[in-house]
């Protein structure tokens, strides 16, 4: 090019920019130099500006002159590449719009802003004229040099704020610019080195192995509760951190991650980056531009993490791998277990599912030979797995209107005189999950959904679980009008521990639930005070069955081992299964050897069989027989599609012409539609549709070349569930 010549227009690049909308696709842009894929830019969009990135070629259906010009942040932050190609996968897995995938990335523009500073203060050379104590106190905590803000050196020195801003007016102490959060520490992979035991080890060379290899591959560690688990695969995210990789750990609740926290920084000397939705906004910045930088090597967090921009992974761990929690049931729904085993493949990292209790899907998958299969089969330590014993509730059954069955009563003493923790279990919420009038028979439900009104004594309030509609006790049966005739039937977590209390008014009683305990710090509350051992029981619903380790607690009984075994959904047996165990999993887990009682109605029914058998493998291998014979995942593939809405007659009309217009194939079969379980949600009425097909068969292409041929009427939305876990 001759100096002094005009720049010639094809110096201007046109791309493919994809918007975190939902948009069908990426919109051509044009851009003043060129444009690679990831960058993220500002595009202008109808009267507005909308985040973007680039994100291929451009289409080219519009004339380059006509194109708008989208401008690159500031700093040009690129999106690793994996990650885009991540974002593609899951999009075209869960047919879902590219856009709203991306939005799960990029949450907003301010995650690309500068942080503001914090004001922090120091000691100076100056000494005040006028000396008091408290001055003295405020001088002595800053002695040290480091900086604070007022407020902490208030507290710190136990003064007023003023005391603090006096000094500050004086000249004892001056302000300094401090970035609004401190960096992240790596963590140090030989901080404390952990004996192993013989199998530990032996487990741990493998997935040292896996990491320093630097290849996508699976594998299950397949530990009973209590074998340390944790302890095993910290020695490959070990491993990552000499290699100078990131690493991903996914578990299932936030509640979980404070003992988690704990651990791992006794492991590595610091804890890891968090990553949940109780961040703040602030915090949420911070974590996300510290894992795209590097700086952050490792990532503790709920399913969302997945979509982290780790520009260097090198491992990714999925903790409770059979959790249902990872299911994202709402917006892009997706099984962050199999999309982190999708994100492993992209990135070329090895990945590690942990869990007593597989997901069936997994443990297939083991046997196979597809995934390495790395077993722990004994407690850490010495401690013995407990004892599980079944209480049969048509012989031994208490006082009409109680709930904790007189064996199960005697045990109850029996641990707590000897001084030792226990444990209730109920998966129920409230006070009763029924309130009924004893005259009539009426029942009371939510008017926006088909479901029961729950009663939550301590509020005196009947509310709904799925919408929150919530209501009095009406004083009069609005169906015979009989006055005060409803009763409570059924127990709820609240009514076992009235019940409870009744029994043993001297034991220190916690009751665990999502209505008792709001948001992760009291959860978290809650859980220390049992590992201090300031509550002698706790009484719980599945927040309780989670990983917890609780070292003096030697009892657990489960008051309703039947709930939730026959709502004829092909995993129920399965998910009863697994909570049972992992609940039973943690008596026991020290010196102490536990006791686990279960009441139930049913004692010859195959979980519960399988829970007092110690052959968990013979459950398991009976459920791959039935799931191969009835083609179910993992033999066969599933996907839901649900119609919902306000206008009844409309949903319905649209799932009839669904069903119609579905394509004849081979190996494939569509069910419905029927009324969903709830088929009235949050007002809407619900309908749904099964597709079944052989294994072999891509159900997105049939899903797809069936729905471009359908428009349901505007008021029907239309949600598509690839592999269900919810059948509701
Ligand atoms: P799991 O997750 O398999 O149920 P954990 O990882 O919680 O089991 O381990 C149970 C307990 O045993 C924890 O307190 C853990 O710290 C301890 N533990 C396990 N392995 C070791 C080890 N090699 N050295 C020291 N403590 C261990
Ligand atoms: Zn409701």
């Amino acid at each position: 090019m001759k100096d002094g010549a005009p720049k010639p227009e094809s110096q201007a690049e046109c791309a493919g920019v994809l918007l975190p909308l939902p948009l069908v696709g990426a919109y051509d842009y044009k851009f003043a130099r060129a444009a690679v894929r990831g960058l993220v830019v500002m595009a202008p969009l109808g009267p507005r500006e909308s985040l973007g990135v680039v994100w291929g070629k451009a289409e080219g259906s519009v004339a380059e002159s006509k194109l708008k010009e989208a401008v690159p942040l500031e700093g040009d932050p690129v999106l690793p590449a994996g990650l885009c190609d991540f974002v593609d996968w899951v999009a075209q897995y869960t047919l879902t719009l590219p856009g709203l995938v991306l939005a799960m990335v990029l949450r907003s523009r301010q995650a690309f802003e500068p942080e503001t500073p914090r004001i922090g203060y120091v000691k100076g050379q100056i000494v005040p004229a006028k000396m008091t104590p408290s001055r003295r106190r405020v001088l002595d905590v800053a002695a040290d040099g480091l900086a604070r803000s007022i407020p902490q050196l208030a507290v710190e020195a136990n003064v007023t704020p003023g005391v603090v801003r006096g000094l500050v007016d004086a000249g004892a102490l001056y302000a300094i610019e401090l970035p609004e959060f401190a960096p992240f520490t790596a963590p140090d992979p030989g901080f404390t080195q952990p004996l192993l035991d013989t199998e530990q080890d032996l487990a741990a060379h493998l997935l040292r192995g896996a990491v320093a290899g630097g290849r996508f591959g699976v594998s299950l560690l397949d530990g009973v509760t209590g074998s340390g688990k944790t302890e095993t695969y910290f020695e490959a995210v070990a491993e990552a951190l000499r290699a100078g990789k990131q690493t991903l750990i996914l578990l299932p609740e936030i509640a979980l991650t404070v003992q988690f926290l704990d651990r791992f920084a006794a492991r590595f000397g610091v804890r890891p980056a968090e990553w949940h939705s109780d961040l703040s906004q602030k915090e949420r910045r911070h974590v996300w531009r510290a894992v795209l930088s590097g700086e952050a090597r490792v990532v503790v967090g709920a399913r969302s993490a997945l979509f982290l921009p780790f520009k260097e992974l090198g491992l990714v761990i999925v903790d409770e791998e059979h959790e249902q929690a990872y299911k994202q049931e709402d917006g892009a729904i997706y099984h962050a277990r199999d999309m982190a085993v999708v994100r492993g493949r992209i990135e070329g990292c090895p990945v590690v599912l942990a869990s007593a209790t597989p997901s069936l899907e997994s443990y297939v998958n083991a046997k196979s030979g597809r995934y390495a299969h790395l077993k722990l089969h004994r407690r850490y330590g010495g401690a013995v797995m407990p004892e599980v014993r079944l209480i049969d509730l048509t012989r031994a059954r208490g006082e009409p209107g109680t709930f904790l069955s007189p064996p199960l009563r005697e045990a109850l003493a029996v641990t707590l005189g000897a001084g030792e923790q226990a444990m209730l279990f109920l998966n129920r919420r409230g006070y009763a999950p029924l309130t009924l009038c004893e005259a009539c028979g009426h029942k009371l439900v939510c008017p926006n959904c088909s479901a029961w009104l729950v009663e939550h004594r301590y509020r005196k309030r009947l509310v709904c679980h799925h919408c929150g509609y919530e209501t009095a006790i009406p004083p009069q049966c609005p169906q015979c009008g009989t006055a005060g005739s409803f009763a409570a039937c059924g127990p709820g977590v609240e009514r076992v521990a009235e019940e409870f209390r009744s029994v043993f008014p001297e034991a220190r009683v916690a009751i665990a639930s999502s209505d008792t305990l709001h948001g992760p710090l009291e959860t978290q509350a809650a859980i220390r005070a049992m590992s201090k051992r300031e509550t002698d029981v706790l009484i719980g619903t599945q927040i309780v069955a989670k990983g917890h380790h609780f070292p003096q607690l030697t009892l657990v009984g489960v008051v309703d081992a039947d709930l939730g075994g026959s709502d004829g959904d092909l995993r129920a047996r399965e998910r009863t299964f697994q909570l049972l165990h992992q609940v039973a999993g943690r008596a026991g887990r020290a010196e102490k050897p536990g006791l686990v009682l279960m009441q139930t109605r049913n004692p010859a029914d195959a979980v519960m069989q399988a829970l007092i058998s110690a052959d968990r493998d013979a459950f398991y291998d009976q459920e791959t027989i039935y799931r191969r014979t009835a083609h179910a995942p993992p033999f066969g593939r599933l996907a839901a599609i649900i119609l919902s809405g306000h206008d009844g007659d409309a949903v319905r009309t649209a799932g009839r012409l669904l069903a119609k217009a579905a394509p004849q194939a081979r190996g494939v079969k569509v069910w419905g539609p029927t009324p969903a379980f709830y088929s009235l949600l949050r007002g809407q009425t619900r309908e749904r549709l099964l597709v079944q097909t052989e294994k072999a068969i891509d159900v997105q292409a049939y899903l797809r070349a069936w729905l471009v041929a359908v428009k349901p009427a505007k008021s029907v939305r239309l949600t598509v569930d690839v592999d269900p876990v919810s059948f509701f």
